[in-house]
């Protein structure tokens, strides 16, 4: 056998084992020959057939036929498309086979595209989920090729940083979202990234750093990083990071209320020392009145003994009415609804507190409704929430100023409306919408618990009512609080355990 022999052999013992459809046929469409694999699809009957009706079974040449374009160009053609005869996709090449000048056949090559086909959607589906996976990830996801330019990042980064994720791949670099000296930090980070230190070479675990967002804002992060090696070369680093803020914020949220709470906790106990010792007052206090009594009815007094005597009285007779007061303040037990006197519940407090130093030098001016209706209130709650809210004015005008409290009807006639007013600094907007928040307090430690407005809203709320804050810097503030007057269905005495 000579070696074209041989050539040819071989060549045809390929062609038998590709596993698609390879045909000769003439150039009026007739199959001449066939590899193995189309000889078996048809049965050994597939020599002399015309091309297009058996393997396509149409009854001219397939639009676009490939053998067509062939012929007319003498070129090689594919045709790629979906076969009605198949449904499938498929792509149909023709080659001309010279004889001299003259197409004498054509070799025609069937591919079925349906197996590659699916082997590309399997891998596109397989990337959309990868990339819906780092998009939508609760971490933040940053990845950056090794001249640092940003090539993922993610939802939560984007959220983080403050950069959009269109404007991060587009000219983010890695080191302008560290803070400070950014590329010095990235390189320390390669640094630590390339060593052992961290989780292993190539790796960095729970790295605490922070970085910087858009607006410049410093974020503390929780850092896994990794770099990704192709054959041994630096491809890229990818980060996961945690943003830390939030974690923070509630861990110093949680000191803060722990140290406030010891702190309300001993201003409880002070209160009930208190009552006790109020209690423990009364029946000396009752005994000076009483003596004093006696002795200035004695005929043979001097008169100054006598006026110092009045003086005793009247003084003893103050702290007897201290006394009662605060024994009323400190002794709650069950809520008690009841019909109240706003007006004297008012003054009831001022009398408690208007003599303590803090009101030195603060003019009060009292404008007190005469007539208002009842209100339906627990009077010890509607005590501590007048108290709250006095103190606080005279606190914020730091012995200097005027208090002003009011009491009118509402507008709607349901309502009865105190104001307690004051001429302190008043409230910085950006802390307004956090007073009635439970521990929020801008005092010193040991002067304020941040219990006394949020306290204050929840005994409000607790009687139907509302309260509201009107402050303008450097003039002062006004809370005003409504409540509903004690209607027909609004009156009875009822008792409820305080929640
Ligand atoms: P505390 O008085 O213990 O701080 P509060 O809940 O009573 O707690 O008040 C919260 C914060 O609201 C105060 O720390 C203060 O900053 C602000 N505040 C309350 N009342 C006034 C007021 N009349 N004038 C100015 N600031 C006030």
């Amino acid at each position: 056998m000579s070696s074209d022999d041989g050539q040819k052999k071989i060549l045809l013992q390929a062609l038998d084992a590709f596993r698609h459809d390879v045909v000769i046929i003439s150039p009026d469409f007739r199959i001449v020959a066939a590899n193995r694999h189309a000889e078996e699809k048809w049965d050994g009957r597939i020599i002399g057939q015309v091309c297009h009706s058996l393997l396509y079974r149409r009854e001219s040449p397939c639009n676009a036929c490939p053998a067509v374009e062939v012929m007319r160009t003498g070129l090689p053609a594919e045709m790629k498309q979906r076969l009605a005869v198949y449904q499938l996709p498929r792509s149909v090449s023709c080659f001309p086979i010279f004889a001299q000048d003259r197409i004498e056949a054509l070799a025609m090559v069937d591919y079925d595209l349906s197996r590659m086909t699916n082997l590309e959607e399997g891998y596109q589906r397989a990337n959309t989920f990868l990339r819906n996976t780092l998009l939508n990830a609760v971490d933040g996801i940053i990845a950056a090729d090794m001249t640092g330019k940003v090539i993922i990042f993610n939802q939560a980064a984007a959220e983080a940083t403050g950069y959009s994720i269109a404007e991060a791949l587009d000219a983010l670099y890695i080191w302008q979202i560290y803070p400070e000296d950014g590329r010095q930090n990235a390189r320390e980070i390669m640094r630590q990234l390339r060593g052992e230190s961290y989780g292993g070479k190539g790796k960095l675990k729970r790295y605490h750093i922070d970085i910087v967002g858009k607006n410049g804002e410093r974020i503390p992060i929780s850092l896994y990083a990794s770099i990704i090696y192709e054959e041994e070369r630096e491809m890229a680093t990818i980060g996961f990071f945690h943003d830390l803020r939030e974690r923070l914020r509630m861990k110093a949220e949680l000191e803060r209320a722990q140290v406030q709470l010891l702190q309300a906790e001993k201003m409880a106990s002070l209160g009930k020392l208190a009552a006790g010792v109020a209690h423990q007052l009364n029946n000396p206090l009752g005994s000076i009145t009483l003596f004093a009594q006696l002795m200035i009815e004695e005929h043979d007094l001097p008169a100054a003994a006598r006026e110092d005597l009045r003086r005793i009285i009247h003084d003893a007779e103050r702290c007897r009415d201290t006394v009662r007061e605060l024994l009323e303040f400190a002794r709650q037990t069950r809520q008690q609804m009841q019909p109240q006197d706003i007006n004297r519940a008012l003054s009831r407090t001022l009398f408690l507190l208007k003599n303590q130093s803090l009101f030195q030098n603060i003019e009060i001016a009292c404008t007190l409704k005469e007539g208002l209706p009842p209100v339906r209130a627990d009077i010890q709650q509607i005590n501590h929430l007048f108290m709250n809210l006095i103190l606080n004015a005279a606190q914020a005008m730091r012995n200097h100023g005027r208090l002003g409290l009011k009491t009118r009807m509402a507008q709607d006639a349901t309502q009865v409306c105190i104001e307690v007013s004051d001429t302190g600094p008043g409230i910085d907007p950006q802390i307004l919408p956090h007073i009635f928040e439970p521990f929020f307090t801008t005092k010193d430690p040991g002067e304020g618990t941040g219990l006394g407005l949020s306290m204050a809203y929840s005994i409000v709320q607790n009687h139907g009512g509302q309260i509201r804050v009107e402050s303008i810097p450097d003039q002062g503030t006004t809370f005003i609080v409504t409540l509903p007057v004690a209607g027909p269905n609004n009156k009875g005495d009822s008792s409820e355990p305080i929640a």
